[in-house]
């Protein structure tokens, strides 16, 4: 019998778990370790972030789901990842700490024969001072953040209702954050309510990004067809904001935050401060902070993670210049290339460079987006990952017959921009590939035929329509498994 270890019960994880058990059957263990009870559908928290969904509705209890599909539940926070073993220990394990339940606080070994990280990101506020919920800003990352925000929305809201003025600053917090596509969603989301009490006289909402240009979205831009025409991503970008009255910032590293103030340096070297009444700002992103050692228990943590603290992979990681990056340096299967039994899956493994362009300010301060790796590439990730290790463990054999490079696969992006059956719209946008690969399409870095970008009604039916579908499959209801990812 062999033992799968997934860390992390996200899209990634939760969806290479299902997969895993469902190709392993009962012959074979899965055991899952994540520090929190409940799954999340992280597009919602947009919606919980402006009171139009609970948080109830975006989150699922997770026990039951894994006791009827045979998959052994940690609620746990993994600590360290031993590949080797050491002398107590033949096999490979991670040390886990329990959160919650009889065993809270106890630590535990838990072996594997393969190990699927997919822990996501931390979310870094502490690399920007006076960032996050505890603090001067609002975040939607979670549920309970989102909740949290929500809140504070409806205190400004308040003040509005009584002839008060409101700033409202929006988009990435730290010069290096990604994810800008969630906050743009949660700008237009706000605009839309405010414009909804009718109270827009009284909103000043700014978008502020780090971004070269906005449209950027951590993938470096696209050009997309649009009514006949190939536009890029910062006119669509752009349009939209105008659309919906919001002014921006770009090219802005945010550094510092204080009550209702933001300072920030731009590209050009010069800093900035933007005063505000709500903030809602995205966090740096790192890797979950897990240890490695060997089998003398030596830290080993430099070679199985990159600097940020994501798994490497199957990655080319040689430094090279933004014009020497290639689509092949993406990873296809997520392998650890010292730990064959080791994989990394969703925002967990660490991307070769940046698919953005890097950029650096006269005092050495490095402003632009590191990479999103969205809902949908995660999820295929780990579907493709947890189906390479059933193949592993049912044939012996060594080989990955399937690939999941972000440089070969499509994505779509619905940013929700306002909710109702009748006035709720929604930006589509389609690329592929998601990293631009400019040898095979040298116009335009990605097929053009299949990028795709407009505004409309339709698109918040279908975000609405996935986040029934979503819940739906990571409930692991019936037929679960043929709801793509
Ligand atoms: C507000 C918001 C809106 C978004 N909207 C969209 C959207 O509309 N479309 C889209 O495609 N994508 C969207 N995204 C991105 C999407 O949520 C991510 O791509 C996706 O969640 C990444 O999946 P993941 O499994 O890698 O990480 P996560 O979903 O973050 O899961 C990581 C898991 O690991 C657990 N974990 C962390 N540390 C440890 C540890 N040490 N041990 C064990 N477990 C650990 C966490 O508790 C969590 O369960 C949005 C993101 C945000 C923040």
């Amino acid at each position: 019998m062999a033992k799968v270890v997934v860390l992390g019960a996200g899209v990634s994880g939760h969806t290479a778990a299902l997969v895993a058990k469902r190709k392993l059957g009962k012959q074979h263990e899965v055991v899952i370790i994540s520090p929190n009870s409940n799954y999340q559908w992280v597009p919602s928290n947009i919606w919980v972030g402006v009171g139009l969904m609970k948080p109830d509705q975006v989150k699922f209890k997770l026990a039951p789901v894994y006791k009827k599909q045979g998959i052994v539940y940690k609620q746990a926070l993994a600590l360290s990842i031993h590949p080797e073993g050491n002398k107590n220990n033949e096999k490979g394990f991670v040390t886990i700490k329990y959160v919650a339940g009889e065993n809270e606080g106890k630590e535990e070994t838990v072996d594997f024969d393969f190990l699927i990280n997919a822990t996501g990101p931390k979310l870094n506020f502490a690399a920007t001072e006076g960032l996050g919920p505890d603090k001067f800003t609002n975040s939607v990352c979670t549920y309970d953040h989102a909740a949290h925000a929500w809140e504070n929305l409806q205190k400004s809201l308040e003040k509005m209702e009584k002839g008060e003025k409101q700033t409202f600053l929006i988009g990435t917090g730290h010069p290096l954050a990604t994810c800008q596509g969630a906050a743009f969603e949660y700008a237009l989301n706000i605009s839309f309510e405010v414009n909804k009490r009718k109270l827009n006289h009284l909103a000043d909402i700014w978008w502020i990004s780090n971004e070269y240009e906005l449209g950027d979205f951590g993938m470096g831009g696209a050009y997309i067809k649009r009514n006949g025409y190939i536009t890029p991503t910062k006119i669509f970008t752009e349009s939209i904001l105008k659309e919906y009255g919001i002014r921006w910032i770009k090219r802005a590293g945010v550094k510092k935050i204080d009550a209702g103030k933001a300072y920030y340096e731009t590209l050009d070297g010069t800093e900035h401060e933007k005063e505000f009444d709500f903030a809602m700002l995205i966090p740096g992103f790192a890797g979950a902070g897990m240890k490695a050692f060997d089998k003398n228990d030596d830290d080993i943590t430099d070679k199985v993670f990159a600097a940020n603290g994501m798994m490497k992979v199957d990655a080319d990681y040689t430094p090279k210049p933004y014009e020497e990056w290639k689509a092949s340096d993406w990873p296809k299967i997520y392998q650890n290339p010292v730990y064959d039994n080791m994989y990394a899956s969703g925002i967990a493994f660490a991307p070769p460079h940046t698919m953005s362009k890097p950029m650096e300010s006269p005092n050495g301060t490095k402003i632009f987006p590191t990479p999103p790796r969205t809902g949908m590439p995660s999820g295929v990730i780990g579907r493709v990952v947890a189906a390479n290790v059933a193949h592993r463990i049912k044939t012996g054999k060594e080989d990955h017959p399937h690939e999941a490079s972000m440089a070969k696969m499509g994505a779509a992006c619905i940013v929700s921009a306002g909710y109702g059956l009748i006035k709720g719209q929604a930006a589509v946008m389609t690329v592929n590939p998601i990293v631009q690969d400019w040898e095979k399409y040298p116009k335009w870095g990605r097929n053009i035929k299949d990028t795709v970008g407009v505004v409309g009604s339709a698109g918040h039916w279908m975000k609405l329509f996935m986040h029934y579908m979503f819940l739906y499959k990571a409930k692991a209801k019936a037929l679960w498994w043929i709801i793509p990812e």
